[in-house]
């Protein structure tokens, strides 16, 4: 039988700022940290479990996935260095082991193999992981602001054409994929993604659901890749129902989106639900 996880291994979401998640991935003795803005969660953590810090993955420059390395490794770094690895294409000082999409990260047993992605849109050098454990396990990926639940991240340096396609290359990991992503934004991307898809049942369903996560302060993360197919508009941008009210929304609002008008092909509506999604309240 498939778990999440073994006994002995677990991905945390630690909280940070006002909604982000720190990933620690904790074997009992080290652990994995992924996108660490903020040290002082992450040093808690760490210290409350008594697990040293092993390695630092980073998805993209932003500082609230970024700003606590410097900190971590001061703090952490004794007699062996910790490894930093991050984007190639972007300028992350604190990084050791710049990265492209097809390297892989070797990490020591039980971490394993993580296959690097190229995920721009977000961010223009934005990378992800996915995480081969190996055996039964279930695989991982930590997509950072690129893949959220029920959502996807703004574009603040790439365009809707690399976004798309990047969206596609994570939808296109197998269903049962775990998906970490770095913020808990999952109850107002559902009230987007309504709007959208107002006549999705597993979208209403997962609305119920997750709202009843939050009001017990669970995190509505991890989530997957076959839930997101159902459930997030981004990935449906090719659903006649899509389609239809994100091109209304647009004509409702002037919005200036002649791709999307014109055709009505999926990186049209891509992109103008994306526009839309910018100013939706
Ligand atoms: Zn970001």
């Amino acid at each position: 039988m498939k778990s999440s996880s073994k006994a002995s291994y677990d991905y945390v979401p630690v909280p940070a700022f006002e909604d982000n998640y720190i990933w620690v991935m904790a074997d009992g003795q080290s652990a994995v940290v992924v996108d660490p803005g903020d040290a002082a969660p992450v040093e808690k953590w760490l210290r409350e479990h008594g697990v040293k810090l092993f390695a630092i993955l980073l998805t993209h420059h932003h500082a609230d996935h970024v700003g606590g390395v410097a900190s971590l490794l001061r703090t952490f770094s004794h007699a062996d260095p910790i490894p930093v690895y991050g984007p190639a294409a972007e300028s992350i000082p604190v990084v050791t082991h710049p990265l492209e999409g097809g390297d892989v990260v070797k990490l020591a047993p039980p971490f394993g193999d993580f296959k690097v992605l190229d995920v721009p849109g977000h961010t223009r050098g934005h990378i992800a992981y996915v995480q081969d454990v190996g055996g039964d396990d279930l695989p991982h990926v930590f997509c950072g602001d690129t893949l959220f639940a029920s959502g996807c991240g703004r574009l603040f340096e790439g365009t809707p054409v690399q976004m798309l396609a990047s969206l596609d290359s994570l939808a296109a990991l197998p269903d049962d994929t775990q998906v970490h992503c770095a913020h808990e934004y999952t109850l107002s991307n559902i009230r987007f993604a309504l709007a959208c898809e107002p006549a999705n049942l597993d979208l209403q369903a997962w609305d119920v659901r997750a709202r009843g996560l939050r009001e017990q302060g669970k995190p509505t993360l991890p989530t997957s890749i076959a839930h997101e197919k159902r459930v997030n508009p981004f990935l449906r941008a090719d659903q006649a129902a899509v389609r239809e009210h994100v091109l209304a929304s647009a004509s409702a609002q002037g919005v200036a989106l002649a791709a999307a008008g014109s055709a009505g092909d999926r990186l049209g509506v891509f992109a103008a639900m994306r526009e839309w999604k910018n100013t939706f309240r």
